[in-house]
């Protein structure tokens, strides 16, 4: 991707910011953006302390922040913003914003402790000789935003998933998953083919559950040896770009007894249910009840021990969440996690889990771009 595509899609999304800031009935004619997350979204700078000035009506009054160590990166990463270097970004930001007059200044409550809330009202009153500016406290706002991907993220996201999808292919095509080898071994070699295949970073700590261990939605890998027989669930996914990718296959050693058809079927028809289910404007939990109301009919419903999928991008788990307590729709764009799963106590457990983007009429007839694209026919290796 150009660099310049970069800086233009970092300032469409500050500008989709700026147009939240006067539609609400709290208003702010500035906001300080100090979750790194949001940072990175907003500006795609990446160090470890820093803060972005976003102003209501004036995208040339932008700023971002950093200390003294991020000289280089931040005007590389972040050319288009002039740097504020100092310590303490959020109420150099914050005091910044007053000083040119803002009387109402947003922050991100769900980034800020109540120490560093309370330094900041210090901060603004001192050498103030008529009123503070109002602090309005916001959640969810870039969160929301980075619900719908833009084509730059999708472009990432497809990478990142390509790269899960031709490191599983190629332990697979080594004879990694095998009788003997440890869940460990599986996943240090899956994860060395993601690095090898450029992913940037492991998008999570890899899971490789055998046997009875594959009865534990999350279970870490361990020393325990494949045998013929298990069911072999494995969950990972790779960094690129910043973007995660996240994808569960389950395969069975050697020889498939007739229960583990079962619930593999069970689990594949409830996951089909799930990706149909996912249209622009759908009710998320409809979303869940699509797929879980399959395992509940076939008496699986207490094996089924999550929510149905979760949106993934700068973060793993990010908004929207899918599950039997989620409330709101489905936007157009967003990239979210489909993976139903049944386990079984003590004797074994599948679950099946894509990664796609939601695509609406103008960019895909309403059928959802599928970006994990390994089988995931029942399979006996
Ligand atoms: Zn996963
Ligand atoms: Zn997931």
């Amino acid at each position: 991707m150009p660099a310049d595509l970069i800086i233009s899609d970092h300032r469409a999304r500050r500008d989709r910011l700026r147009a939240l800031l006067a539609d609400t009935d709290r208003p702010a004619e500035a906001f300080v953006v100090s979750d790194l997350v949001n940072v990175r979204y907003l500006t795609g700078f990446t160090g470890s302390n820093g803060a972005v000035l976003v102003s209501a009506d004036d995208p040339s009054a932008d700023r971002i922040c950093t200390d003294g160590r991020y000289l280089t990166q931040v005007a590389e990463q972040a050319g288009d913003l002039e740097p504020v270097i100092a310590r303490n970004c959020l109420a150099e930001l914050a005091v910044r914003a007053r000083d040119k007059g803002a009387a109402t200044i947003g922050f991100e409550a769900d980034a800020v402790t109540v120490a560093e809330h309370s330094a900041l009202v210090d901060r603004l009153a001192d050498g103030q000789r008529g009123a503070a500016p109002t602090l309005i406290a916001r959640t969810g706002l870039v969160q929301g935003l980075r619900e719908v991907k833009d084509d730059g993220e999708v472009e990432l996201l497809r990478r990142a998933c390509a790269v899960g999808d031709q490191a599983l292919a190629a332990i697979i095509d080594r004879g990694v998953i095998a009788a003997g080898a440890t869940e460990r071994e599986v996943a240090r070699a899956l994860e060395w083919e993601m690095y090898a295949r450029g992913a940037d970073d492991i998008a999570f700590e890899t899971i490789v559950a055998a046997g009875a261990n594959s009865a534990v939605p999350h279970h870490r890998p361990t020393g325990a040896v494949l045998a013929d027989g298990d069911f072999v669930k494995i969950d990972f996914g790779a960094v690129v770009g910043g973007y995660h990718s996240d994808m569960t296959r389950t395969y069975v050693l050697s020889r498939a007894a007739d229960w583990q058809r079962e619930i593999y079927d069970l689990v594949a028809t409830a996951q089909a249910a799930g990706r149909a289910a996912l249209r622009p404007g759908a009710d998320l939990r409809g979303i869940d009840d699509a797929a879980r109301s399959v395992i509940v009919e076939a008496g699986h419903g207490e094996h089924y021990v999550h929510g149905l999928g979760h949106g993934v991008g700068l973060q793993i788990h990010e908004a929207p969440g899918i599950g039997a307590s989620a409330t709101g729709t489905l936007p157009c764009g967003a990239a979210v996690t489909v993976e139903p799963g049944v386990y079984l106590p003590g004797r074994g457990g599948v679950r099946i889990e894509d990664t796609l983007v939601v695509t609406g009429p103008q960019t895909g007839g309403g059928t959802p771009e599928l970006l994990t694209a390994a089988d995931k026919t029942f399979t006996v290796i």
